[in-house]
C-alpha cells in the first residue's frame, strides 16, 4: 500500500477503492480534525481500507487496561470516556469528528479509559499499519496529530493544577472547626512543631495558652446542648477578637481551645490571658431561640517555650497549669514552669 502511496501505481493493479465504496459522505471526513487540511486524493485508498463501524448506545468500544491498536474517529454520534467503569461519571465526551485510541496506537500500552457509544455512533476505524502509513503519506495527518496532543497535554496541565488547587482547599478544610471557624486539633498537631522549630532557641520568644471552659457539663445539663454549644462558639469568638492579628487560635477539643502567642514571654501571655479570661466574664452568648445566656468563666494555663522543649512538652507544662487554675477555684490563670 505504501508503495503505491508513493510511487505510481502499475498497470496491472486494480485502481484503489475509493471512499464512495465504504458509503463514506466526504462532508464527514473533511469534518474530522485529525484530517483537516490533508488532500484527501493522498490518503484515500488507506481510508476506504479501513473498517467502518456502527455501536449501538452502552456498546464498549475500548476497554481499560486492554491492548488496543485501532484509531477511531468519530462520524457521527458521541462517544463517552469513564475512568473506573463503563458506568462510571464520564470524564469526558467525543462527538463527530474527533478520534480516540491513537495514543495507544502510538505508544503500545494498554487503554487507560473505558469508551462507551453514548448514542447511536458511526465510526472509521484505522488499523495499527492503516496508521503508520497515514503518518508516511500525509505530513497534514502527522501535524493534526501533534497539534491533538499538545492540545490534550495542555487541558490535562490545567486539570492537574485544578485538582492541586482543590486539593489545597480541602486541606484547609480539613484543618478548620466547623463549629468555630477557628482551627482544628489537626492543624495544631501540624503548626507546633513548626513554631518549635523557629522558636526552639528562645529568641525570640514563644508562649502557648490552654483555655478550658469552667462547669461546662453543668452548663450543658441546666441549659441545653444546643445552649452550649452557642457559648462554645461565643468563647471562640471572644478570643479571636482580643488575640493580637500574629496569634493563632485552635479549638482543641470539647470547650478547650490553645492560643500560640509567638513572640510573647511569659509575662505578655500572662497579659494575653487575663485579657481573654475578663473579656468572656464580662460578655454573654446569645442561644439558638435569641435568649441572652449566663457568663460563664474559663480557666487558663500558660507557659512559655523552653530550650529543648517539642511540643508535646510545652502543652503539658500549660495543661498542668490549666489544672492548677482548676483546682485553684477556676476563672483565674496560672503559669506553668517546665520540671
Ligand atoms: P471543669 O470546670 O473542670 O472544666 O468542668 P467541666 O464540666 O467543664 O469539664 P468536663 O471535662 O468534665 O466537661 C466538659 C464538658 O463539655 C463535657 C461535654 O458535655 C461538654 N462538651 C464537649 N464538647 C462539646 C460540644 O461540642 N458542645 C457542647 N455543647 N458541649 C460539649
Ligand atoms: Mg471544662
Ligand atoms: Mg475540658
Amino acid at each position: 500500500m505504501l508503495a503505491r502511496m508513493s510511487g505510481s501505481p502499475s498497470d496491472d493493479e486494480p485502481p484503489p477503492p475509493s471512499i464512495a465504496s465504504l458509503g463514506l459522505d466526504p462532508a464527514e471526513l473533511y469534518n474530522l480534525k485529525v484530517l483537516q487540511g490533508v488532500s484527501l486524493g493522498a490518503v484515500e485508498g488507506l481510508l476506504s481500507g479501513c473498517a467502518l463501524r456502527s455501536l449501538a448506545p452502552g456498546e464498549v468500544l475500548i476497554a481499560l487496561g486492554q491492548e488496543n491498536r485501532t484509531m477511531h474517529m468519530v462520524l457521527s454520534g458521541r462517544l463517552r470516556v469513564h475512568l473506573e467503569s463503563p458506568e462510571s461519571e464520564p470524564v469526558a465526551s467525543l462527538g463527530a469528528g474527533e478520534t480516540v485510541g491513537e495514543l495507544s496506537v502510538i505508544d503500545a500500552r494498554p487503554a487507560s479509559a473505558f469508551v462507551v457509544a453514548a448514542e447511536p455512533t458511526r465510526l472509521l476505524s484505522v488499523e495499527e499499519s492503516s496508521f503508520w502509513q497515514l503518518v508516511n503519506a500525509s505530513h497534514d495527518f502527522a501535524i493534526n496529530l501533534l497539534v491533538l496532543f499538545a492540545q490534550r497535554l495542555r487541558s490535562n496541565n490545567s486539570t492537574v493544577s485544578t485538582n492541586i488547587r482543590l486539593q489545597r482547599e480541602y486541606k484547609k478544610n480539613a484543618m478548620i472547626d466547623a463549629l468555630t471557624g477557628l482551627y482544628n486539633r489537626r492543624w495544631l498537631d501540624e503548626a507546633l512543631p513548626r513554631f518549635v522549630r523557629r522558636y526552639g532557641r528562645g529568641i525570640p520568644p514563644l508562649s502557648l495558652l490552654v483555655l478550658d471552659i469552667d462547669h461546662f457539663k453543668r452548663f450543658n445539663d441546666t441549659y441545653g446542648h444546643p445552649a452550649g454549644d452557642a457559648v462554645i462558639v461565643h468563647v471562640a469568638k471572644c478570643i479571636q477578637k482580643h488575640l493580637r492579628p500574629t496569634d493563632l487560635a485552635a479549638r482543641f477539643g470539647g470547650e478547650e481551645f490553645v492560643v500560640i502567642l509567638p513572640d510573647a514571654d511569659i509575662s505578655g501571655a500572662f497579659v494575653a490571658a487575663e485579657r481573654l479570661r475578663e473579656a468572656v466574664k464580662q460578655s454573654a452568648a446569645v442561644g439558638p431561640t435569641g435568649e441572652v445566656l449566663p457568663q460563664v468563666t474559663v480557666s487558663l494555663g500558660a507557659a512559655q517555650l523552653e530550650r529543648g522543649q517539642d511540643g508535646t512538652a510545652i502543652l503539658s507544662v500549660a495543661d498542668a497549669a490549666l489544672y492548677q487554675s482548676k483546682r485553684g477555684g477556676r476563672d483565674r490563670v496560672s503559669i506553668g514552669k517546665a520540671s
